[in-house]
């Protein structure tokens, strides 16, 4: 960079720029420097104002196993088993405390339809190795008595967890600028400059540039229509539209203790009270308009769960993007453009997934032996050279 253009005069200039400050960005920016690379982070708006700040913070990989995903479930256990570890590594640096939870899901068939997909969905868990386990209806009442007394069936994932990513978000800004790592807010990338092939800037928003020999793209939905990236490696990110609505009850007496899930929505509990209602799926391009429609579906199926909900406090309603890929795994590594990373595409598992991104980028480029599984997350999948595709 050159340091008069950002005002960050007493910074040494960063080897390695990445781009968008969402949860992704910010645990690739945390784990980039705790391997001793020069960080800087560079964000449009501010850090987690995007879909990060919508995203409910589940820690699912069991509880949302879907068919033909083996490589994402590994992906997903992987993140999920180096959660602690990141969590606590942020802890040491930020002062509080994150509020990462191993609480357990509950999934419930609310009728004999949805109890048929639902032992698929277990017998699948089952297959692929993991803990589920099916419950009568008086047994998953016993454990959540809020649920809804007609229930069909439902089962039991022990290992799953959630973590609020504001929460988290807050956290990781607040160790990064406690080791001194620039984040700079308000400048949007808008070029990026290369030597000899390989990058070696980022142009901003204004005119400014930041020298780096690492550039990582953690630009979420964004990503797809990065104009600023060469055609040849721009990921086939696409936005998915998601709404949460956000209630409030009393914190001594939660109407639930883990996840709950149906086959039309999630709950999730956070430790001041709040419920997460969650989530619609919407093909709509970058459309981030909270309707009535989604607020009214996510509430009526939230009642049909667990009944008491129409009682809580309404909070409020928002939208995110996903970022969605046509495979349904993220973009995690190194592009045709040398020093050129991309970290996204995470869609339904951004939160998840980030210590596994993390580590995989910051190992990428201080050159360690990668984690097996995200070879399946390799970007150039995606490429006209591997694929053939023009
Ligand atoms: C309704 C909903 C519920 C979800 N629930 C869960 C869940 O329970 N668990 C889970 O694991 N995941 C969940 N997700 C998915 C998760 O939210 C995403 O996968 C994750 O937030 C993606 O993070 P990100 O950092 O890639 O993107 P973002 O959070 O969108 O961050 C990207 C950042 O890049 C910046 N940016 C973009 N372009 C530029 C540019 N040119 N220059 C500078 N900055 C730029 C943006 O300002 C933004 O801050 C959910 C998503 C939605 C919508």
């Amino acid at each position: 960079m050159n340091r008069t253009d950002t005002g960050q005069d007493d910074q040494p200039a960063p080897g390695a720029v990445v781009v968008g400050a969402g949860i992704i960005g910010l645990a690739c920016a945390w784990e980039l420097h705790r391997a001793g690379v020069p960080v800087a982070v560079v964000d449009r708006a501010g850090p987690g104002s995007e879909t990060t700040a919508v995203a409910a913070g589940m820690l699912a990989p069991v509880g949302e196993l879907d068919f033909g995903e083996a490589d994402l479930l590994a992906m997903n256990l992987r993140s999920a088993g180096q959660y602690p570890e990141f969590v606590a590594s942020i802890e040491r640096c930020c002062g509080g405390v994150v509020g990462y939870r191993r609480c357990g899901g509950i999934h419930v068939a609310l009728d004999r339809d949805e109890a048929g997909e639902l032992k698929r969905s277990h017998e699948l868990k089952l297959r692929m190795g993991q803990a589920s386990e099916w419950l009568g209806p008086a047994t998953a009442r016993e454990i959540e008595p809020g649920l809804a007394p007609g229930l069909a069936g439902a089962i039991r994932v022990p290992g799953d967890g959630v973590v609020d990513p504001r929460v988290l978000t807050s956290a990781l800004v607040e160790a990064l600028e406690s080791e001194r790592v620039p984040i700079l807010t308000g400048r949007a990338v808008e070029s990026l400059g290369r030597s000899g092939g390989r990058v070696a800037a980022v142009g901003l928003e204004g005119g400014a540039e930041i020298e780096a020999d690492v550039v990582v793209v953690a630009a979420g939905a964004e990503s797809g229509r990065a104009e600023w990236l060469p055609d040849d490696v721009r990921p086939p990110v696409r936005p998915v539209k998601g709404q949460v609505v956000e209630l409030k009850g009393d914190p001594e007496r939660p109407l639930c203790s883990g996840i709950l899930g149906s086959e039309r929505v999630y709950l999730v509990p956070r430790p001041d009270g709040r419920l997460i209602v969650g989530a619609t799926s919407e093909e709509l391009g970058f459309d981030r308009t909270v309707t009535a429609g989604g607020v009214y579906d996510l509430l009526r199926e939230a009642g049909r769960l667990l009944p008491d909900v129409v009682e809580l406090e309404y909070l409020g309603a928002r939208a995110g993007l996903r970022p969605g890929t046509p495979d349904n795994l993220p973009l995690i590594g190194p592009t045709a453009v040398p020093g050129l990373y991309l970290a996204t595409g995470h869609y339904r598992n951004g939160i998840l997934l980030a210590p596994f991104t993390a580590r995989a980028i910051a190992g990428m480029v201080t050159g360690e032996t990668t984690d097996e599984p995200v070879a399946a997350a390799d970007p150039r999948r995606f490429e006209p050279s591997v694929s053939g595709t023009p």
